[in-house]
């Protein structure tokens, strides 16, 4: 049985953008897939606040983490991290043979500007990895701040997993002074996962012509030439996924990206006022995610029996805890085409299966 999706992605999408995945092919070499690929990055130029080259993956987000991290750091990565996303730069790091070092926030806290600081003023470091929106916590971290700060520093480029929030939350990547910021479709952009995209600075593509060994297919340069050659992917990119995507940001485009942002701000205010009262929240106050929630359970309490097992029962799929904070957590995630009414169904079904007051 369908089952509603109320998991930090995939998200639901769309009947009308799942439609456009069955679009007949055309040529990957044609002029018709350079228009569709220069489409889609005019439109997540505005998505992304940039005027940065958009480069296409066809992977999910880690590739593109993969790939930047890899082809940008020179000398060694600075990765901050505030959960089990924020990890994974570390791991991605390690097993490319990229010198880097991790620096962890408390549980629950998020990366400050001052650690950042701090960690760049030792002068071992040209790259930083943040996580913009750390889905395993619900920790939203300060970009803006973490930007001002990296600027001051000439030769360190700024490299943003924005997975969970681009599309969801307002992310400026020009203002902020992100050098490369990545998502992938099947979170806030509400499509079939499979593709990523992540803007590109002129700063880190003259950084990576200076690593020698890039890997092949998520090179960043090589992907980059390709774009600036004829708006193209240097392999077979998946042409389903663009035409989805296509149309998908047009219609974000006329919901309005700041109308977007509103409602999952709006949503995710009912989820935490909710959670409060009954439960707790893991973030800390200030840096509480408008995309995802987690939301901390007291000592003994399964979720997975007590409150996973009878909503999927009546349709609907929740998150689970993530990582570290799996038996101590559980998620509701406010991203992609959700509406107020349908979580209003789901905070009625919990109340009703935990014999809450409404
Ligand atoms: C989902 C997620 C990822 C991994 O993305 P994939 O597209 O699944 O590879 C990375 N970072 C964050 C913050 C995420 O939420």
């Amino acid at each position: 049985m369908y089952k509603k999706l109320f998991i930090p992605g995939p998200t639901d999408v769309d009947p009308r953008v799942l439609e456009k995945m069955a679009t007949p092919m055309i040529g990957h070499r044609t002029k018709e897939a350079t228009e569709l690929q220069k489409s889609i990055s005019e439109k997540m130029q505005k998505l992304m606040y940039t005027d940065d080259t958009i480069l296409l993956s066809t992977s999910s987000g880690t590739g593109l983490m993969e790939g930047s991290i890899r082809s940008c750091t020179r000398k060694r990565a600075a990765v901050f991290s505030v959960g089990a996303f924020g990890n994974r730069w570390h791991q991605l790091a390690t097993a490319n043979n990229v010198p880097a070092d991790i620096f962890k926030s408390e549980p629950g806290q998020p990366t400050t500007p001052e650690m950042v600081d701090e960690v760049l003023k030792t002068g071992k470091y040209d790259v930083v990895t943040v996580t913009h929106n750390e889905t395993s916590s619900g920790v939203v971290n300060p970009c803006k701040e973490i930007g001002d700060v990296i600027r001051k520093y000439d030769d360190v480029l700024y490299l943003v997993d924005a997975v969970s929030s681009l599309g969801g939350d307002k992310v400026e990547v020009d203002a902020w002074g992100i050098d490369c910021c990545i998502t992938s479709t099947q979170k806030c952009l509400a499509l079939p996962p499979g593709l990523s995209l992540c803007s590109i600075s002129d700063r880190a593509l003259k950084a990576a012509e200076q690593v020698e060994n890039r890997g092949y297919y998520l090179d960043i340069l090589r992907l980059y030439k390709r774009v600036a050659k004829d708006f193209q992917y240097p392999s077979t990119p998946s042409l389903s996924h663009m035409f989805a995507l296509d149309y998908q940001l047009d219609r974000i485009m006329e919901e309005g990206p700041e109308n977007r942002f509103a409602r999952h701000k709006k949503l995710a205010d009912k989820v935490r006022a909710w959670a409060l009262k009954h439960f707790g929240l893991f973030a800390a106050e200030g840096y509480r995610s408008n995309t995802v929630t987690c939301i901390s359970t007291p000592p003994g309490f399964v979720f997975s029996e007590q409150l996973s097992k009878p909503m999927l029962e009546r349709g609907y799929r929740l998150g689970g805890g993530y990582g570290d904070f799996k038996s101590t957590t559980f998620r509701i995630a406010t991203m992609g085409e959700l509406q107020e009414e349908t979580l209003d169904e789901v905070i009625a079904a919990m109340n009703e299966i935990l014999g809450l007051e409404a």
